[in-house]
């Protein structure tokens, strides 16, 4: 056994292998044309190893006859599947398949049949190997091969352009499979090179085998095949423009020609200035991007803007749309509901303080009433230094059920407004006047002795007399009071309104419109009037 053969049966080897992970590996553009290559490829070489073996002349010309199945088969086969690969799918299909199938089988044929029409070849130039001189026939088949390989070449070399990562290694590792043999071939048949003194295209299938063994090995070649990028731009959810420096609309995706004023028919055409998309361009792309809104279609989209110098129109802009419209909208309800939850929460804030205001005043009189004192004197006290002094006058107006009783209810009620009206203009500040009782009032004044206090309870009654003839015409308004002052006479609201009480009920004793300051027992009464 020679070493060309050993080369020949260690090839065929692999190229099983090749075909075997091939078939294992998943749906991929071209995978059955590289499949269909390499066992077309295994054919040729199985016929030169046949040849090989064969000691008589007839059997070696009827095995280089055979063989044309598989030269014809795997360069065409190997083509389909790059051009399917790149992106013409349907030369992919069986249907095409079966058309180089025929085309191989054709070229077959016509070989077996050479005795009839001298075609592929007209005579046998060297008997040992053997070597023929080709006829026109032979000239047409390779030329169709040829062309087919080329467009093949241009179409993958054009695609390398537009690959990234993987699938440029890929489609260098494509071309580079085909080249090898195709170059080995072209050498031979024009430069009579030879490998073991005979053909050295089946020696170089080794090779295609081997670079497809390792791109399903290493480059993921039907694992990670760029099925989608032709659709890329089609597909896309995004509305997508490219518009050179006139404004000159050069594409829009299908998302785009949904746009008002994108449709196909503005391709080509100027984008009116007034088209809103207009104030985008030329706009410094690293700017922060405002939103932009189609009243039209009542969207709103989030503008993207890159500057496409490299190709080929200078000032072309590619502008990618983003429907928010959807998260505006969302933001704006909130937005909406958090202004509204604030407002309604000021208003229950406000109706709050009213509320709490009203539940402290006394309704006719508009003083404070019994228990706002009750809540407001005790924190009063709390806050203000012990030794500071606060002055409590609690007063009772003189024989008012005879003021109701002769004039009316509604007269009693002026007069308790009249009268609450004189002590709230005459409070001295930080002081103040509640309503404690029917016609009894409690006046608190923080920093007020008792000497002070018999002073403001003189006023009162000074403005009290003067005013009375206007509240009640024809009956003489008094009052008497009991005076009690924190802390020397109590030390709590409650034992100062106590010791005030029993000073006013004093001051009735000793005949009404009379003030009196709180005195223990075994002190005189101190009254003043
Ligand atoms: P005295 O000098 O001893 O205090 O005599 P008086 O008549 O004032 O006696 P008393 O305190 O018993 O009477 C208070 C009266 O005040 C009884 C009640 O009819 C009247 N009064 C209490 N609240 C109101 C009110 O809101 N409006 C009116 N018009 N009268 C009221
Ligand atoms: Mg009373
Ligand atoms: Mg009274």
């Amino acid at each position: 056994m020679t070493t060309a053969t050993l080369l020949l049966a260690a090839m065929f080897a692999l190229g099983l292998i090749a075909c075997g992970a091939a078939f294992r590996s998943p749906r991929a553009p071209g995978k059955h044309a590289f499949i269909l290559a390499v066992v077309a490829a295994l054919w040729w070489t199985a016929m030169v190893l046949l040849r090989l073996w064969t000691p008589e002349l007839a059997g070696k010309v009827f095995f280089s006859e055979l063989a044309w199945f598989g030269i014809v088969g795997a360069p065409m086969f190997w083509s389909a599947g790059i051009l399917s690969y790149s992106g013409y799918r349907w030369l992919g299909t069986p249907q095409a398949a079966v058309a180089i199938a025929l085309y191989a089988g054709f070229a077959g044929i016509a070989a077996l049949t050479n005795d009839w029409h001298h075609g592929i070849y007209t005579g046998i130039t060297n008997a040992e190997r053997p070597s023929f001189a080709h006829g026109w026939l032979f000239q047409l088949v390779v030329t169709g091969t040829y062309i087919f390989m080329i467009w093949a070449c241009i179409t993958a070399i054009s695609r390398l352009q537009l690959s990234q990562a993987i699938h440029r290694r890929q489609l260098y590792g494509l071309v580079a499979a085909m080249l090898l043999p195709w170059v080995a071939n072209f050498a031979f048949v024009f430069f009579e090179f030879r490998l073991f003194n005979d053909d050295p295209t089946p020696f170089a299938f080794t090779l295609t085998s081997l670079a497809m063994l390792m791109m399903q090995e290493h480059g993921k070649l039907f694992v990670a095949p760029p099925i989608a990028r032709d659709v890329i731009f089609n597909v896309l959810p995004d509305p997508v423009i490219v518009v050179d420096g006139d404004a000159r609309v050069l594409e829009v995706n299908p998302a785009a020609g949904k746009l008002p004023g994108l449709t196909e028919s503005a391709v080509g055409t100027i984008l009116p200035a007034s088209h809103p998309l207009r104030a985008w361009l030329d706009r410094d792309v690293n700017a922060v991007q405002p939103l932009l809104t189609i009243d039209e279609i009542e969207a709103t989209y989030e503008v993207s803007v890159q500057q496409l110098e490299k190709w080929g129109r200078d000032g072309s802009q590619m502008i990618v749309l983003r429907d928010v419209t959807a998260r505006e909208a969302a933001q704006q309800q909130l937005a909406s509901a958090s202004r509204d939850l604030a407002i309604r929460l000021n208003e229950n804030l406000a109706l709050q303080k009213k509320l709490a205001e009203d539940a402290s005043r006394d309704h006719l009189t508009g003083l404070y009433n019994r228990r706002h004192a009750s809540k407001m004197i005790p924190e009063l006290i709390a806050t203000l230094a012990p030794e500071r002094a606060i002055a409590f006058s609690l007063i009772d107006l003189d024989h008012f059920k005879q003021v109701n009783d002769q004039f009316g209810h509604d007269t009693g009620d002026r007069a308790l407004m009249g009268f609450a009206g004189i002590l709230r203009d005459n409070i001295p500040e930080g002081g103040n006047a509640f309503r404690f009782g029917g016609e009894e009032f409690l006046i608190v004044m923080p920093g007020v002795d008792e000497t002070e206090a018999l002073a403001l309870a003189a006023r009162w009654r000074t403005r009290l007399e003067e005013e009375s003839p206007n509240i009640v015409p024809g009956f003489k308004l008094t009052f008497s009071s009991g005076i009690a002052v924190y802390p020397h006479h109590g030390q709590s609201l409650g034992a100062c309104t106590k010791a005030a009480d029993v000073a006013l009920y004093d001051a009735k004793v000793q005949g009404r419109n009379c003030d009196v300051v709180w005195r223990a027992k075994t002190s005189p009464l101190h009254i003043a009037s």
